[in-house]
């Protein structure tokens, strides 16, 4: 097996905290520079929460982790690194200070990128160097997007390089203050800092403006093609017929900002006191995740925005592997499955082992495109024993027994395998191949009718799991 890659992040603050923690948890060695006495401490809480989430978004299992260390010598920690991202503060006159060190002591072929939210890649090398902007978004770990800019060659390798941690890059086509994201941002956050002062809302009213309505779009349709949909049958032209004259309309105030008073930062520090100051910002930070991988994970299922990132990401996860058994599921139990006494609610024992099912399915050749050709299997009867507690952020393998796998008929014997090897549940499954078209039940292709054989054949072979063929009460 190749050496694990290696990235140093320079600065770890909250940005630089989540690019150890996306690097990490996807097989790289890390190795970080920060002054801070603290930066461990607080780079370890950003990496448990880390941990607790990213793994959540995928149905299969992450790499093994890298290495982390911590170095009070940069060049030292910049050793041997394909990856260097600078995340210090904000300012031009550090960065120019941090990047002349990074230029000289880190390997010649490594991507340098920079968290800059502001500056552009001119300013940064205006001195010389090689930086490329990488811009992410809190938190780093689950969100795919950063804007890249600068050196097209640069920009090209860094991007393959993210997607293979599961981001989304962007390359800019022209620099420019700001980059794209925070364009935008600063445009909404200017007009909410007026709509405050001038007592129109505070700041909870404005951010129920947000989540209640079009911050769901946001996600899932951004603002053009949502505007598509409001243009109603006619579009996207009706559409701008309809609202361009309003951009006549003295509405914004986006270019006179308000002072940043005692009064205004009283006011609106205190208004979001009352709205959010009942809970600590690590717990405000695992509500997000939760809420960010409920979103995310519901745009899988159509490939819409970060949904489509993380299928194309999960594809390039191994299969698990195959053994007498094959292993028709291998993941991490996300935190969202878990109910109010504490571990996995039953209901997602079965969400889990109707992966298992799909998995199996796919390796017959009942696959999507055999589905999408009108053929598939539907569930006609269950069978389950929950026999141990798993937990989120356990690890949980599912092995697959044919117990039967004649004409229209499938019969599968799933066992769920807990963090340590433990049986934690058995699931016993009866499936009837469907005429999608027909809605009629019918035989399978010959294909897929040879291959379920020949693993029916093979299982029958094996002693019979234990617990074939319960029923509900049974002794023993
Ligand atoms: P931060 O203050 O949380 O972290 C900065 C870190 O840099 C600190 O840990 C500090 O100890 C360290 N540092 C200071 N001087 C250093 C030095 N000489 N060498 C090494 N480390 C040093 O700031 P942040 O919010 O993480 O922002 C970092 C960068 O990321 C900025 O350029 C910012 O514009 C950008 N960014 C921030 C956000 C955000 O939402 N906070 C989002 C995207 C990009």
């Amino acid at each position: 097996m190749s050496a694990l890659q290696k990235a140093t992040i320079v600065g770890g603050g909250v940005i630089g905290g989540g690019w150890v923690a996306r690097f990490l948890l996807n097989g790289w060695n890390v190795s970080v520079f920060d002054p801070d006495l603290e930066a461990e401490r607080k780079i370890g809480e950003v990496l448990a929460n880390a941990r607790r989430a990213l793994p959540a978004l995928y149905d299969k299992v992450m790499p093994a982790e890298g290495t982390l260390t911590f170095h009070d010598d940069m060049g030292e920690a910049l050793a041997d690194a394909a990856w260097v991202q600078e995340s210090v503060p904000e300012r031009l006159d550090l960065k120019h200070k941090i990047h002349a060190q990074i230029d000289k002591l880190s390997p010649a072929e490594a991507v340098i990128g920079s968290s800059t939210s502001g500056f552009k890649p001119s300013e940064l090398n205006e001195h010389g160097g090689r930086v490329v902007v990488a811009h992410p978004f809190n938190p780093v770990y689950l969100l795919p997007l950063v804007e890249l800019v600068g050196n097209a060659e640069t920009c090209a390798k860094a991007s393959e390089i993210l997607r293979s941690i599961g981001m989304y890059p962007l390359t800019v086509r022209k620099e420019i203050d700001a980059h794209i994201g925070d364009r935008l941002l600063e445009a909404v956050w200017r007009e909410g800092l007026w709509l405050i002062k001038d007592g129109i809302c505070t700041t909870e009213e404005l951010d129920e403006v947000i989540r209640m309505g079009f911050g769901l779009r946001w996600a899932q349709m951004g603002l053009f093609e949502t505007y598509r949909i409001a243009g109603g049958e006619a579009g996207m032209k009706h559409f701008m017929a309809q609202f361009g004259p309003a951009l006549q309309w003295p509405w914004t105030k986006l270019m006179d900002v308000p002072e940043f008073t005692d009064e205004l930062v009283d006011l609106i520090a205190g208004q979001s006191d009352a709205q959010s100051g009942h809970m600590s910002i690590r717990e405000l930070e695992r509500l997000r995740d939760d809420n960010l991988i409920g979103m995310m994970r519901a745009l899988k299922k159509t490939g819409s925005g970060a949904g489509g990132v993380l299928n194309t990401h999960e594809a390039t996860m191994p299969e698990p592997a195959i053994d007498d058994l094959p292993v028709t599921v291998d993941r991490t139990i996300p935190q969202s499955w878990t109910d109010y006494n504490g571990h996995m609610n039953e209901a997602h024992y079965l969400e889990a082992s109707a992966q298992a099912t799909d998995r199996f399915m796919a390796m017959i050749g009942a696959d999507a495109d055999y589905v999408a050709a009108g053929n598939s299997y539907f569930t006609v009867e269950n069978h389950m024993q929950f026999l141990d507690e798993l937990h989120a952020g356990d690890r949980l393998k599912i092995t697959t027994h044919v117990l039967q796998g004649e004409g229209k008929k499938m019969q599968l014997f799933h066992c769920l395998y807990g963090e340590n090897g433990q049986l934690a549940a058995t699931v016993e499954t009866l499936l009837i191949h469907m005429d999608l078209n027909a809605r009629k039940t019918s035989l399978p292709s010959e294909a897929v009718a040879a291959k379920l054989a020949t693993y029916a054949q093979e299982h029958a072979k094996l002693p019979a799991p234990r617990g074939v063929g319960r029923h509900v009460g049974l002794k023993g």
